[in-house]
C-alpha cells in the first residue's frame, strides 16, 4: 500500500481545508467540542447523580486537580506524540509538533499522504485514549479519581474534535481512494484529482 506522494501528482485541486488558526473554525470547533463534552458527561450525571458525581471527598480537592490538571497536560502532549507515531511508522517522514493554549498539533509537512494513512494518524489518538480513558471513567470507584478521570474522558472526546471532524471527512465526504492530504500542523489541505 503507498502511502503517500511527496509532491502533488498533476491534475489534483483542493478541494477542502480544515485550517485550526481560522478564527471561524477555532470558535466553531470549540462550540462543537463543548457541546460534545456535555454529551459525555450527561451518561454519567443520569447514572451517579450530580452531586454524587462532584462529591470528591473531604481533604481530597487537591489530590483531584493533581490529577486533573496533570492528567490532561500530559494527555495533551501524548495525543500529539500518538499522531506522531502513527505518521512516523507509515511515512518514516519528519514531522512538525507545535503547542498554544487554543490549539496543540502534529503534522507531517512535506509529503501529501493518501486517505487510509490519513485516516490510520488522525483516528490513532481518538482510539488509543478512549481505550485509556473509558474503563477508568466506568471502573474506579474514588470518588476524586472517579471524577477526574470522567472529566478527562469528556475532555478527551471534546479535544479529538478536529480529528473527528477530518475523520467524518474522509469516511463519508471524500471517499475516494485516490484522495491526498497535506498535513501541516494546524492545517489539513484535501486534495482530488480533477
Ligand atoms: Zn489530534
Amino acid at each position: 500500500m503507498k502511502h503517500f506522494e511527496t509532491e502533488l501528482p498533476e491534475g489534483y485541486e483542493p478541494v477542502c481545508e480544515i485550517d485550526a488558526k481560522n478564527r471561524k473554525t477555532v470558535v466553531l470547533m470549540n462550540l462543537a467540542g463543548l457541546l460534545i463534552f456535555l454529551l459525555v458527561l450527561l451518561p454519567f450525571v443520569l447514572v451517579i447523580g450530580f452531586r454524587e458525581l462532584f462529591m470528591i471527598g473531604r481533604g481530597k480537592l487537591l489530590l483531584f486537580y493533581a490529577v486533573f490538571f496533570g492528567g490532561l497536560i500530559l494527555y495533551v502532549i501524548l495525543h500529539e506524540l500518538v499522531h506522531g507515531a502513527a505518521y512516523k511508522l507509515l511515512t518514516r517522514r519528519k514531522l512538525t509538533f507545535g503547542i498554544s493554549l487554543s490549539v496543540a498539533y502534529c503534522g507531517v509537512p512535506g509529503i501529501f499522504v493518501y486517505r487510509k494513512t490519513s485516516l490510520i494518524a488522525t483516528l490513532a489518538p481518538f482510539v488509543v485514549f478512549t481505550a485509556v480513558f473509558l474503563p477508568l471513567a466506568l471502573f474506579v470507584r474514588t470518588p476524586f479519581l472517579r471524577i477526574a478521570f470522567i472529566l478527562l474522558l469528556c475532555s478527551h472526546v471534546c479535544g479529538c474534535i478536529g480529528d473527528l471532524y477530518g475523520a467524518y471527512l474522509m469516511l463519508f465526504r471524500l471517499r475516494d481512494p485516490k484522495l491526498l492530504v497535506r498535513d501541516t500542523g494546524p492545517k489539513q489541505t484535501y486534495y482530488l484529482p480533477e
